[in-house]
């Protein structure tokens, strides 16, 4: 991982001929197609064979329903959800629920088959898929919010399951929606025994079926990727400073799990507003204060040395680690050139943009890819399906152990592939997953 073998990526944009042979239009904005593209690039790398490259290029599934709530005002709205099955080769389709305003099928396609790709770099036996609801979670009552869920449940009840396809959570929904969601499949699904029907949804609360160390999984496991890969590259967490987008679940636990191990947080930013201390920011004062406030605008009146900064000086705040923990594609170009780090750790799916990431690489900038970085959530998932399927609850040092070393041999796996083909830390990602997955087609062959 010499700094010297760092070089802008060098796949030309959607030039796949896979894509005009699928009749897929090459528009370099859609996310679905920056998606594919980085895999595409990857498995041609790796040299899969093209029945292998145009299964991946589209999802085996994509499911629409539509489905009336009543609200608590009496009226009903009709709600649109998505569930997108991207590939199951590797085992059962699994993936989160977002429930979020912008909900598109676009987007869900996208992050399923960044799913795929996840669970394989892993080596968790799962496939890929993702859903969600189109609704704003954070305007809903809990009564409201409960009946989208079960409404939502009995939609999509006959293409899912324990043996066949997983939900968990994402943003907008959390352990609770999770229970409901258990609860509703387990009513409609009486052939199902209460145990096995548990397991169709993971990032339950723990007194349902939920694994201890779940809520901070994706957040434990981005720094467990850093703790591997830092030393590599002369930076550790010890003594280094990062700045952070999103203070949710996954950036909350990041920024704590960072200082926690001894290094600052010197910036975080949401939606509303962003903030500063030269010294670093109280991690778990913030924490508590979002929790309460919504966001980390007005922290800075509560805690003596934080100050309020603009969305550029936070940007342009020098540190050694810039994690995304929000929404995807906020690196922009014009982002990326104000950014003053020398690593991106993706926290969040696809948060970077192909232009913004190649701004970031010519200016010298590792990038730690998504489906690395971001893959401690769906892999104590999978611990959590295991327990509910065997009955047998394990420790939490046991889920930490367990899914450090997940992360650590993933982060292996990408650095090997960096070094044997010679391309930068996404693509080696990506080649690192489709090994796996060009392996088991080979051996399965194609039905019939
Ligand atoms: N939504 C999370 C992700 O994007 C977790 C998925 C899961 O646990 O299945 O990785």
């Amino acid at each position: 991982m010499a700094k010297a073998s760092i070089t802008a990526p060098s796949r030309q944009q959607l030039d796949s001929p896979v894509y005009d042979e699928l009749g897929m239009e090459r528009n370099p904005d859609n996310l679905y197609l920056q998606t594919i593209d980085a895999v595409l690039h990857a498995a041609e790398v790796l040299e899969l064979p093209h029945r292998v490259q145009i299964i991946l290029a589209q999802p085996v599934n994509e499911i629409m329903v539509h489905f009336p709530v009543r609200m608590d005002d009496g009226h009903h709205a009709l709600f649109k959800g998505y569930r997108v099955q991207h590939n199951n080769a590797l085992g059962p389709f699994k993936g989160g629920l977002r429930f979020h305003p912008d909900v598109h099928l676009d987007d869900v396609k996208s992050l399923s088959a960044l799913m795929t790709m996840k669970c394989s770099l892993v080596r968790v036996p799962f496939g890929g898929a993702k859903g969600g609801v189109k609704c704003d979670p954070w305007k809903l009552s809990s009564g409201e919010l409960m009946r989208v869920t079960r409404r939502f449940v009995s939609a999509i009840a006959p293409m899912i399951g324990p043996d066949h396809d997983i939900p968990a959570p994402d943003m907008g929904t959390n352990a609770q929606v999770m229970a409901w969601f258990a609860d509703t499949y387990m009513n409609i699904t009486r052939g199902v025994s209460g145990n096995d029907a548990l397991a169709v949804v993971t990032g339950k609360p723990v007194e349902m079926g939920g694994s201890l160390g779940r809520e901070k999984a994706t957040g434990q496991g981005v720094i467990d990727v850093l703790a591997e890969m830092l030393p590599e590259l002369n930076l550790s967490i010890k003594g280094g400073t990062c700045s952070l987008i999103g203070y949710g679940n996954v950036g909350s636990w990041a920024g704590k799990l960072w200082t926690e191990r001894g290094g600052t947080v010197l910036a975080v930013m949401d939606h509303t507003g962003a903030i500063y201390n030269s010294e670093g920011l109280d991690t778990h004062a913030l924490d508590a204060y979002v929790k309460e406030a919504g966001g980390v605008n007005g922290f800075e009146k509560t805690h003596h040395g934080a100050q309020k900064i603009s969305e550029e000086e936070f940007y342009s705040t020098q540190v050694d680690v810039f994690i995304p923990a929000a929404l995807e594609q906020m690196i922009t170009p014009e982002k990326a050139q104000l950014m003053n780090c020398k690593v991106v750790a993706e926290a969040a799916n696809a948060p970077t943009t192909p232009a913004g990431e190649r701004v970031l690489m010519e200016k010298g900038v590792e990038i730690l890819p998504a489906i690395l970085c971001s893959a401690g959530g769906v892999t104590v998932s999978y611990f959590e399906w295991v327990q509910n399927r065997s009955n047998v609850y394990w420790d939490a040092e046991k889920v930490d152990d367990e899914l450090n070393r997940h992360m650590v041999l993933a982060a292996r796996r990408v650095g090997l592939a960096r070094h044997r083909y010679g391309v930068e830390m996404r693509t080696a990602a990506y080649i690192a997953a489709l090994d796996q997955i060009g392996k088991v087609y080979a051996l399965r062959g194609i039905f019939p």
